[in-house]
């Protein structure tokens, strides 16, 4: 009989299709996956088609073409002061997901830890469970979801390998204050744990909220690989552009995972990503304002229908308790909404590996305001009539 690695085996389809396809069934509006319904600047676009006619259309340089890799590191010193030489301390993915799998790869080994935080993005952990490496979970408990320098100094220490980290928090919502990472960084000092950082929502956080790679902590740097994503800059989720930025040390390594994963990524892509780092920073601004007004229609609906509505700091999602509407656990609570409600949420469950804390849903609001007053409407009529 054929023996597949039991960790995909193993694994059900990911939550984000689950919802999808079940909403779909039923009509049901998505707040669930995380996808804008709203593309992105059309010069990315212009500029990225007209490469496709004209070419190039052969395999670009493995690490990515120098155009990009120059405007990622432009980005990184426009926004954070912070330097990444473009010649050997950028390598371009195909999207966050593989810049993660990248990552993972060149820091995981079978037998050493690694750390990663609950609740955690999808498509970390199988990753890491791949290489054979003993994970260490830190749980974010809500309704704080805050990161403690108890629970960090139990996961963490001289056996670390790697610490994973996402900041603005997918599905939490949350943007790590400046105490949260200097605690983190207090931890890792003397280890030698690198930090991966996954920062995919760095342009969208709230409330004037700033938005604090852990690479600019004094010392960190020379620790950290940094993840951005083209897709959620510029709204367009399809593309799957992203990259690394980190010490050359690491992201050499990183460059050889990327190698064999695979190996480039559409030149067409990257030169319209370019173009959009360059001329298009004002998307992502605009963009941030009008999911801030979505979160607050969301969260004032939601209070009023009954939900336990956590902060939202940034990112595309809002995370509320549902205690106070059933005795359901959130899987069921979902399900049960997208086939008699017509609003499809994301299980807080999902994140988390054992399965608790269970009476949580995710909200997406990258989505028309209208979707959201409509998604609202329907939640209203059935939860609170
Ligand atoms: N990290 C997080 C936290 C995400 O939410 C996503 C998005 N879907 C990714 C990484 C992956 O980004 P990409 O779509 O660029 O692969
Ligand atoms: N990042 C998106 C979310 O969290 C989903 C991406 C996917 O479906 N893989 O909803």
């Amino acid at each position: 009989m054929f023996r597949p690695n039991p960790v995909f085996a193993g694994l059900p389809t990911s939550i984000f299709q689950h919802m999808t396809f079940l909403a779909l069934d039923h009509d049901a509006l998505n707040l669930g996956q995380g996808f804008p319904d709203e593309d992105g600047p059309v010069g990315l676009r212009e500029v990225a088609a007209k490469a496709l006619v004209d070419g190039p259309n052969q395999y670009p340089p493995s690490k990515g073409l120098t155009v990009l890799r120059q405007a990622v590191s432009a980005h990184a010193r426009h926004f954070y002061n912070l330097e990444y030489d473009p010649e050997d301390e950028v390598v371009i993915t195909s999207g966050g997901t593989e810049a993660l799998g990248a990552a993972i790869l060149a820091t995981a080994s079978a037998g050493e830890e690694f750390v990663l935080v609950e609740p955690t993005y999808d498509s970390y952990r199988p990753i890491v469970q791949s290489t054979g490496a003993v994970i260490r979970t830190v749980k974010l408990a809500p309704p704080e979801l805050k990161l403690t320098e108890q629970a960090l100094r139990a996961a963490i220490g001289p056996r670390t390998r790697a610490v994973l980290i996402n900041s603005p928090h997918n599905p939490a919502g949350r943007v790590f204050t400046r105490a949260e990472l200097e605690t983190l960084a207090k931890v890792v000092d003397g280890t030698d744990a690198v930090v991966i950082c996954d920062e995919v929502y760095e342009h969208l956080t709230y409330d004037g909220r700033p938005h604090i790679p852990f690479a600019t902590l004094p010392g960190m740097r020379q620790r950290t690989l940094k993840i951005g994503s083209a897709g959620k800059i510029f709204s367009m989720t399809g593309w799957k552009v992203g990259w690394v930025a980190g010490p050359r040390e690491l992201v050499s390594v990183v460059t050889k995972a990327h190698q064999f994963l695979t190996f480039t990524t559409p030149p067409a892509l990257q030169l319209g990503v370019a173009h959009g780092l360059a001329h298009a920073m004002d998307f992502p601004q605009a963009l941030t304002a009008r999911l801030q007004a979505n979160r607050d229609i969301l969260t004032a609906a939601l209070t009023r229908i009954g939900f336990q509505v956590l902060p939202c700091e940034g990112t595309y999602f809002l995370t509320a308790g549902i205690a106070g509407l059933t005795n359901e656990k959130d899987f069921a609570f979902c399900e049960r909404l997208i086939r008699e409600a017509g609003v499809a949420l994301i299980p807080l469950s999902a994140f988390y590996a054992d399965g608790t804390p269970d009476a949580y849903v995710r909200f997406a609001f990258c989505k028309k305001q209208a979707v959201i007053e409509e998604a609202v409407a329907r939640l209203e009529r059935y939860l609170a009539p």
